[in-house]
């Protein structure tokens, strides 16, 4: 029997086999799973797999867990007595080694191992950035096939690293289109490749996995937090924090209190905190407006249709948790940064530093109001990514050299490609 079942959050359901699957009769609702040991265990093997909380069996690759540390020196600068830090990047001094500096390469190590064990033969992955090169790189490391398909815009912003061997992970980059076309033909590669289009935020593993982040803080801090603050762009990571601190809850020896969502997006481009502002489960047109994009310096949480209304998304975990949506300036994101690497003495990535410059505001705004965040308990601030200026004085990257691809190229051009990619 599996240490896990899947279960719908509406009507209760048990899923068996169900790969990246919706319940079938509440077609809008995301399942969860439910591990049959109620009981929290962190001492199981290495790194991120010492979790019993997994929907893994046996990994055969590594994968090191995030650093969980009290800070002191921003602590004291913004005014939080009892901060600590999740550390989802690159610092060994800290004991942090995340290759590719963000916490998608938890999400990826979990989603690559759930599907092999699924009995997967590979998956197809469209994505820029950060879960891009999250998952090239464990599937480098994991020999589990990957094909990564990217907007060719986003090229000048990835970076692989050197060892990684390029030849294993083929990287697609569709040369006439957009991140949109670049899905839609991911879609079609997946089809011709007869692997699995990677499932988002539906893949119990990718929220399981974004959880490690909770999983390993509680395990340090000994509790849950009372504060959470984190950057959102598809909401995934909110929710996985939201699942693992009701597991703990149900385990009773961390806390009898959800840990409110302090969510946090970079303006102008913040669908989800303009939704949450108005109180509505609904993204309106303007809310998701496409131009505005440009304006932000976080390509990363520019995400157009986030987890946010569908039961047991955003807008669930908020109301389940208390907590408040943000919207952060592209001032306040560079000098959220520029404190953080002068008082802690890391570099962040820009998403990181608008969950640093979330919690700011809000101790600020806690100090007019007299509200408590950061007077009633223990704040964790996950810093999702850092330290790739760190990693980039010890280890090589380079450039990604894609295989380009037209958006409306034929089933035989794809095959021809698909050929050439996985030898
Ligand atoms: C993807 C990402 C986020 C947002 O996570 P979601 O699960 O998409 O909401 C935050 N920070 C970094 C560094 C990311 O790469």
């Amino acid at each position: 029997m599996s240490h896990f079942a899947i279960v719908c959050r509406k009507c209760g359901k048990v899923l068996e086999n169900a790969y990246c699957a919706f319940c079938e009769h509440c077609a809008n609702a995301l399942l969860v799973t439910q591990y049959r040991e109620k009981e929290f265990s962190g001492g199981r093997g290495e790194g991120a797999w010492k979790f019993g909380w997994l929907p893994v069996h046996s990994p055969g690759f590594e994968q090191p867990a995030p650093a969980v540390y009290r800070s002191e020196g921003f602590a004291r600068k913004i005014g939080v007595p009892e901060l600590y830090i999740c550390f989802c990047g690159y610092w060994p001094e800290k004991g942090a080694h995340l290759q590719t500096c963000t916490f998608k390469e938890f999400e990826a190590a979990v989603v690559i191992q759930n599907a092999k064990e699924n009995g997967m033969p590979g998956l197809v992955v469209a994505s820029a950035g950060n879960t891009a090169r999250a998952f090239a790189h464990l599937s480098s490391v994991s020999g589990f096939p990957a094909i990564i398909v990217v907007p060719s815009m986003c090229l000048p912003e990835m970076w692989y690293l050197d060892e990684d061997t390029s030849g294993a992970v083929p990287t697609i980059a569709v040369s006439d289109g957009d991140y949109s076309d670049s899905i839609s033909l991911a879609r079609n590669i997946s089809l011709v490749a007869g692997m699995p289009f990677e499932g988002g935020v539906k893949n119990i593993a990718k929220r399981d996995g974004l959880g490690i982040a909770m999983l390993e803080s509680v395990n340090a801090m000994g509790m849950l937090p009372r504060h959470y603050f984190q950057a959102v762009g598809s909401g995934a990571g909110a929710i996985a924090a939201w699942e693992m601190a009701e597991r703990f809850l149900k385990d009773g020896r961390f806390g009898d209190t959800l840990p409110a969502l302090h969510l946090a997006q970079n303006l102008p481009f913040a669908p989800m905190a303009k939704a949450y502002w108005r109180k509505s489960r609904e993204l309106s047109p303007a809310d998701t407006d496409f131009s505005l994009i440009g304006e932000t310096t976080t390509r990363v949480l520019s995400n157009r249709y986030p987890a946010y209304g569908v039961m047991g998304g955003v807008f669930d975990a908020l109301e389940a948790a208390g907590g408040a949506m943000y919207g952060v300036t592209n001032d306040e994101v560079y000098a959220a940064m520029d404190l953080f690497e002068e008082t802690e003495g890391i570099d962040l990535v820009p998403a990181a530093g608008v969950a640093a410059a979330a919690l700011i505001q809000a101790v600020k705004n806690a100090a007019v109001k007299k509200g408590k965040v950061g007077q009633d308990g223990p704040v964790l601030l996950n810093i999702t990514g850092g330290g790739e200026r760190r990693l980039k004085r010890d280890m090589a990257v380079k450039r990604v050299s894609p295989l380009l691809i037209s958006k409306n190229a034929s089933e035989s051009e794809m095959e021809k490609l698909i050929r050439h990619a996985v030898r």
